[in-house]
């Protein structure tokens, strides 16, 4: 579907205005750019960093995205991403219970997937700007004034933020999370290990837990949530992974077991779980930069995706209707995304409390032992349907 656009609505002056800036090209960005490019809109995306990159995360993909993908032809399969349909919990202590996945989903880098991606949306004819950094943006006449760090300006009808979970872009844009602090961090790994191709494993520890899930070219994702007192406390990441981590023995076993390819763990801090705009100063926020859930849910690439499907498609259909009312778009796209993923947030924020507890983590795995169909009811209530 192409969409004519209104051009006497905004009758430009500026032969630099673009349709549409993205801010950041994670999923979020990515999947909006190739649907609005494909849809006939000139995209530009804007992304901090290159292509391909890691990020930390635990790269298990829920199946809820797989007939989105499959439709559009961006299921990346090629790299044979190992199907997931099993997982194991286990307490501080290393009890445990498995369950399988009703769902299920996949595993595969962000390396591969984010760059798959990437050259599907140049393929679509979205226009990049890499390695480039949004310092600001101003709404005003009914436009965008887009402040790179290199000093540039661009000028843009409608901007899209889906710059992650925390930039200091938010900072500038005074959006209130911002300003909370929040202990956690995230740390990454990919190793070598013998660990089956089908599971998807939640190992808690004290302050925190650890997700391993299979990835392609057999490799294993060892991805964990952890807490930057406890790191202050005990000096170094390989320190605090020995001293608190390795309580777990399957932690202890994995860690000792495994050959790690990264050098060094990818690393990254002040993740926040707090509730944000939605839509802030007209700019429409998409994936995390709208809210992120917390990753033992295992679903904030699903949701990054979907939010962009959402998004993407309502712009299309406001500017169809050959006026547009940006007022209307702001407020259908709050209601959708609020209809769609605010209890899912609001329950995995919730739920997250339980982990990294001792007697918590105890509980919900007797729980998961002797009552399966609650935990299958719990496990249910973080995923969304297919789409
Ligand atoms: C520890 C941890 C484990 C996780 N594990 C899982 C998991 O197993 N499964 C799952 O589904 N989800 C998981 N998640 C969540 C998942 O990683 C995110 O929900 C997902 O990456 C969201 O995608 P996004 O496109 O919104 O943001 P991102 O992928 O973070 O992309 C944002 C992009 O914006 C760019 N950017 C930032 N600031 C600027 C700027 N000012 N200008 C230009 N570009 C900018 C960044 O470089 C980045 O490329 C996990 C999260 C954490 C913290």
């Amino acid at each position: 579907m192409v969409v004519q656009l209104n051009e006497t609505y905004f009758k430009s002056t500026s032969k630099t205005m673009k349709d549409i800036i993205i801010i950041g090209g994670g999923l979020a960005g990515i999947i909006n750019a190739i649907q609005l490019s494909r849809a006939g809109f000139e995209v530009l995306l804007i992304e901090k960093g290159a292509y391909p990159a890691h990020k930390v995360c635990g790269e298990y993909v829920s199946n809820e995205v797989l007939p989105f993908l499959n439709l559009h032809d961006i299921f990346p399969v090629a790299f044979e991403p190992p199907h997931i349909d099993q997982f194991q919990l286990s307490d501080n202590q290393g009890k445990s219970v498995k369950m399988s996945l009703q769902q299920g989903g996949f595993g595969i880098s962000r390396f591969l997937l984010d760059d798959f991606l990437y050259k599907k949306a140049l393929a679509s004819g979205t226009s990049f700007l890499l390695n480039t950094q949004v310092e600001d943006v101003c709404f005003e006449e009914n436009a965008f004034r887009v402040s790179l760090r290199k000093g540039d300006e661009l000028m843009a009808r409608i901007v899209i933020g889906a710059y992650g979970k925390r930039s200091r872009l938010d900072k500038n844009l005074d959006r209130d999370f911002i300003s909370k602090r929040t202990p956690f961090i995230g740390v990454k790994y990919h190793v070598k290990a013998d660990f089956p191709r089908n599971l998807v494993a939640l190992h808690n520890f004290e302050g925190g837990y650890c997700g391993i899930g299979a990835i392609e070219n057999g490799l294993t994702n060892i991805c964990y949530l952890g807490n930057k007192h406890s790191l202050r406390a005990h000096g170094s990441i390989e320190e605090m992974e020995r001293q608190v981590l390795y309580k777990n023995p399957f932690l202890k076993e994995i860690f000792s077991q495994a050959t790690f390819v990264f050098e060094k763990p990818e690393v990254i801090n002040e993740v926040s779980f707090a509730s944000k705009s939605v839509v802030h100063h007209h700019i429409l926020m998409s994936g995390d930069t709208a809210g992120l859930i917390s990753p033992l849910c295992g679903n904030g690439m699903a949701m990054a995706i979907r939010s962009a499907k959402m998004l993407s498609a309502l712009i299309c259909k406001h500017y169809k209707k050959g006026s547009f009312d940006r007022q209307m778009l702001e407020k259908e796209y709050t209601h959708a995304w609020r209809d769609e993923f605010a209890w899912r947030l609001w329950y995995g924020r919730n739920t997250q409390k339980l982990f990294g507890n001792k007697l918590a983590s105890s509980f919900l795995v007797g729980l998961a032992r002797n009552a399966s169909f609650v935990a299958n009811i719990m496990v249910k209530q973080s995923h969304g349907k297919p789409f």
